[in-house]
């Protein structure tokens, strides 16, 4: 396994000089993201032919210009400055601009030989303990390539929005699914140089470019960023190599991603779960379910992964069993508890609500890979939000491929039980959803769900003011032709003081 050392490795000094590339070297399009009060990561890769598992560019550093302004026609350019484009990172650069001034509009673009970037739009966070008034955000997961066009990034990258948060499922490793409009044109991937020709393939989409261009980016991947419903160490096949695969994978992630270079460890660890403060209105508590979570419960003999299981599964109950990890466990705690912000949002993978269904023999069923696998861990975090008390608190995931909305109560159901919190579960940018059956089936064994609907793509927008949020589900028309047009599904509101949704 790559530890940090390996990305870290000196840089050669004498980068090319007045490069040429074999085609437009920015062909991945810009991004900003991890926003602060004083800075935030822009990030590109040089990739002329992004296709190629070499990016079409040699195997040397190249020097990037990098330019932020406080306007789009950059007449005041606040800062700039060389980054090294390095093979190492498949030339990819993740600046960490600043200082900069807090909750402040900015524009950024690279230089490198005599081709120039598109320009982005980026962000600044409020200072610790000052408002804005308002954040304006999307948030978004899981776009399966095949499965549809990215018409949901072409609006989203319209909205007038400070922040997106993307919960997961960036790229797919597998082809799978209903009526592709389009291919990977690759098998899944497996080594360092395959994964990076599959984000390339996924970034080299106009769509999700502009959508990265609009807005900075906080993000948490889940399971197909590696392999379907992987496990910390444990593949669905259980392939014996599997930490060297997920180790690629993450790397190539990384390289891809407006993340900050400190989310590499030494052990190997890529610790993507952060905590990102928006003055004194908002915290996003920001997780990773993956990587540290036990296994999953009633997996088959000789298989990893998740199952539907009905209550025969007892190993689904054991306490102890975790998906954050106990270390990310104890952070989210403490964080919660010392967090002085007005809202709480807890950004996560999947859907934290109970969603079993009944088995048609008087019993249940519940898939293993959400939380409903962990309910152990899942009464932990409810525990925590009770005894933390933190302000506000409000769930957001995906991986689900459906709108889901919810009361979260105490105890799940049971209308004498306090509500703790409101769940927003985003539908899918395009990756098919379960059937309306399923769903329908899930909503009416849960009294707690307020709004189901598997059909629909799209992103979810959360307008948060001092007093009250507004969520919008935004959906598209179809992701089966490129230019459809989005509406509003439905709306929901929460208000200060009164935990769960507005009736
Ligand atoms: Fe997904
Ligand atoms: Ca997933």
């Amino acid at each position: 396994m790559l530890g940090a050392s390996a990305f870290f490795r000196p840089i050669p000094v004498s980068a090319a000089e007045a490069p040429r590339f074999a085609a437009y070297p920015f062909s991945l399009g810009v991004a900003s993201g991890s926003p602060r009060a004083d800075s935030v990561v822009l990030w590109t890769r040089l990739a002329p032919l992004p296709l190629r598992e070499d990016g079409g560019i040699d195997p040397l550093p190249f020097e990037v210009r990098w330019e932020i302004a406080a306007d789009e026609s950059f007449r005041r350019i606040v800062k700039s400055g060389t980054a090294i484009a390095d093979p190492s990172r498949a030339h990819a650069i993740h600046v960490e601009a600043g200082p900069l001034e807090p909750a402040r509009e900015y524009f950024y673009r690279f230089d490198a030989g005599d081709a120039r970037s598109p320009v982005g739009r980026t962000r600044t966070a409020p200072a610790p303990g000052h408002g804005d008034e308002r954040l304006r955000m999307a948030f978004a997961s899981c776009q399966q390539y095949e499965q549809g066009f990215y018409n949901a990034h072409a609006h989203l990258a319209t909205e007038d929005i400070d922040l997106v948060a993307f919960l997961g499922d960036y790229i797919y490793e597998s082809s799978w699914g209903r009526d592709h409009v389009r291919k990977h044109g690759a098998g899944e991937p497996r080594t360092l140089a395959d994964y990076r020709v599959r984000h390339a393939l996924y970034k080299s989409d106009g769509n999700l470019q502009k959508s990265h261009a609009s807005a900075p980016w906080i993000v948490i991947w889940d399971d197909h960023e590696v392999e379907n419903d992987y496990a910390d160490d444990r593949s669905q096949t259980l392939d014996p190599h599997f930490l060297a695969r997920r180790a690629a994978a993450y790397r190539a992630y990384f390289e891809h991603m407006p993340l900050r270079s400190s989310v590499l460890r030494a052990n190997g660890e890529v610790r993507i779960y952060a905590r990102h403060e928006f003055g004194a209105l908002a915290t996003i508590h920001a997780l990773d379910d993956r990587q540290y979570r036990s296994h999953q419960a009633c997996a088959p003999e000789g298989k990893g992964g998740g199952r539907l299981v009905g209550g025969d599964c007892t190993e689904r109950l054991i306490e102890s069993r975790t998906l954050l990890g106990r270390d990310q466990e104890r952070w989210l705690d403490e964080g919660l508890g010392a967090s002085r912000a007005r809202w709480n949002l807890i950004a996560q993978q999947t859907r934290f609500m109970e969603s079993a269904r009944p088995d048609g023999k008087g019993g249940f069923i519940h898939w293993t890979d959400g939380w409903d696998g962990y309910p152990g861990a899942r009464s932990r975090l409810l525990a925590s939000i009770a005894a933390r008390k933190p302000a506000n608190p409000v769930l957001i995931g995906g991986d689900v491929h459906a709108n889901f909305v919810a009361d979260i109560r105490a105890r799940a159901g049971d209308s004498s039980s306090p509500i703790l919190a409101a769940e927003f579960c985003g539908t899918s940018i395009s990756s098919q959803g379960n059937t309306v059956r399923v769903t329908d089936e899930i909503r009416a064994n849960n009294p707690d769900i307020a709004f189901a609907e598997s059909t629909m793509r799209g992103y979810v927008l959360l307008d948060i003011r001092t007093r009250r949020l507004e969520a919008k589900l935004r959906v598209v028309e179809t992701v089966k032709q490129p230019g459809a047009g989005v509406s509003t599904l439905a709306s929901f509101a929460v208000e200060t003081g009164r935990p769960g949704l507005q009736k």
